[in-house]
């Protein structure tokens, strides 16, 4: 059987305990022919046992998949610490898939602790997002990690490409026949890649604060997704034919009209009610330093320049604290050239295509006569659900991830190229080009921004 060891940096943090070891359960339940070792590090000084007892808390009703996984020791270090990281290297063991599990800084300074160490062969490093802070420091992080290991052992996390509803999108796509000839500028009018939640800030300021919707979401998982929408259909799902397809359509991509301030919003939510819940404004939540002008709502539009996009704005949007959550991928068609006459009530567009995640469902709008008046048109949703979205997205990473395939991490260029893509959005938001406006906590953001995507 399969072993592989993982050894989590940053075992007490919040992704470990509530995504990253129940996702590991669920995934063993599934999957008994697996087997893992489980180490983990923090600065915390955990005796073995709370160790343990972390591990089969987060294992809770997948008690059985514990049979697959030996808790191994936990190391108290601080791996920011040049001979403390000397030292977690030396005692790796062969097929280790070391998991920076650690506030951003600090895998950076990891990184830099690491320089000039021997990993043993097979070792693999998965990496956390926001993956640097901008173009220049990603790649340099990529020129750090490429001298300790090859590309094909770096795993740039993007738990959203573990979704499946965006795996099903691409079955949806390239199987067939229907899509590819109208899958283009000639035929598509918009792509609306939302991702709104109603979660608010859930005293995570000491990120999100220095974040922000548009890297949080934007420029760490939605990029990605339009990638996926828009690249020209790969030969295989090989690691290298998926990465080069998504990586051409992200070099070609830019902000729309090259104007930023125009092609941009962003809004921040005021005291407000969702539910039962009483949110206050966000700019009174714990933690958060009001200079930055945090926006916790962000939409910017880019066009991909390709002989197949050009033209099309492809609208990325996220928030937090809205009145609901709202995920869903929108590809809407140009109108038809000519509708008969006979036929009463113009359609705007010439049908919608929707994805969306959680329930997973694909929903294809159809204009139709029928019913009383058969000229009259009309719209119809035909509805395919595509099931549970069986893996959660982080069981989906910890699969590839245990089996060493790389196809859904993001590759180092790609990295790069989506800190380039948004950086025109960070220099006129920082020059106060474009208003930081308000929402109320429990709406669906400022007045006049969910109108213009038909919602
Ligand atoms: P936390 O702040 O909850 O956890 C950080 C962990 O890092 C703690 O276990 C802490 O250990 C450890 N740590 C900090 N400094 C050191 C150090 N010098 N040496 C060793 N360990 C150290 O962060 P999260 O778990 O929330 O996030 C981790 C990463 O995952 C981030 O990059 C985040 O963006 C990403 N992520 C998080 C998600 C989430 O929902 N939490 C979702 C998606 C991605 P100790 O307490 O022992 O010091």
């Amino acid at each position: 059987m399969p072993t592989t060891t993982l050894f989590i940096l940053g075992a007490s943090g919040d992704l470990t305990s509530r995504l990253l070891l129940p996702s590991l359960a669920a995934l063993l339940g599934k999957t008994p022919k697996k087997r893992v070792v489980l180490r983990g590090a923090g600065t915390e000084p955990w005796e073995a046992d709370r160790w343990q007892q972390t591990v089969q808390t987060a294992f809770g009703d997948v008690a059985d998949a514990l049979k697959q996984v030996d808790i191994a020791d936990y190391v108290q270090a601080d791996v920011t610490d040049a001979s403390a990281v000397a030292a977690l290297v030396e005692g790796l063991d062969e097929n280790t898939v070391l998991y920076f599990a650690l506030p951003p800084a600090v895998t950076a300074a990891a990184i830099d602790a690491m320089e000039g160490l021997t990993l043993p062969e097979g070792t693999v490093l998965a990496m956390e997002k926001p993956f640097g802070e901008d173009e220049a420091s990603a790649r340099d992080l990529n020129a750090k990690l490429l001298a300790l290991v090859p590309e094909q052992r770096i795993f740039r996390v993007d738990h959203f490409l573990g979704r499946s509803t965006l795996l099903n999108l691409l079955g949806v796509r390239l199987a067939n026949r229907i899509w590819e000839p109208v899958w283009s500028a000639e035929h598509i009018e918009k792509v609306l890649i939302r991702f709104d939640e109603s979660v608010a800030l859930e005293g995570r300021a000491r990120y999100y604060d220095k974040a922000g919707a548009m890297i949080d979401m934007i420029q760490s998982h939605l990029l990605q997704v339009m990638a996926l929408v828009a690249m020209d259909p790969p030969s295989t799902l090989h690691e290298r034919d998926l990465r080069d397809a998504k990586a051409a359509v992200l070099r070609a991509t830019h902000v729309m009209g090259d104007d930023p301030a125009a092609a941009s919003r962003r809004a921040q939510y005021t005291a407000g009610r969702i539910g039962e819940r009483e949110l206050p404004s966000y700019r009174d939540e714990e933690g958060v330093d009001n200079a930055r002008e945090t926006e916790t709502l962000a939409e910017v539009t880019f066009e991909i320049a390709s002989d197949r996009w050009a033209g099309v704005p492809f609208v990325l949007r996220s928030g937090k604290a809205l009145t609901r959550k709202h995920s869903e991928i929108v590809v809407t068609f140009k109108p038809v050239r000519h509708v008969p006459p006979g036929l009463d009530g113009t359609p705007a567009d010439g049908g919608r295509l929707t994805f969306s995640l959680g329930p997973d469902e694909m929903h294809l709008r159809l204009h139709v006569t029928g019913g009383d008046d058969p000229f009259a048109l009309r719209h119809e949703d035909l509805v395919a659900d595509l099931g549970e979205g069986q893996q959660r997205s982080y069981e989906e990473v910890l699969d590839e991830l245990l089996d060493g395939d790389v196809a859904l991490s993001v590759r180092a260029d790609e990295a790069e190229e989506c800190w380039r893509i948004i950086q025109p959005v960070r220099d006129a938001w920082a020059r106060g080009a474009t208003p930081l406006e308000e929402y109320p906590a429990g709406s669906t953001g400022p007045d006049g921004w969910a109108t213009s995507h038909g919602s």
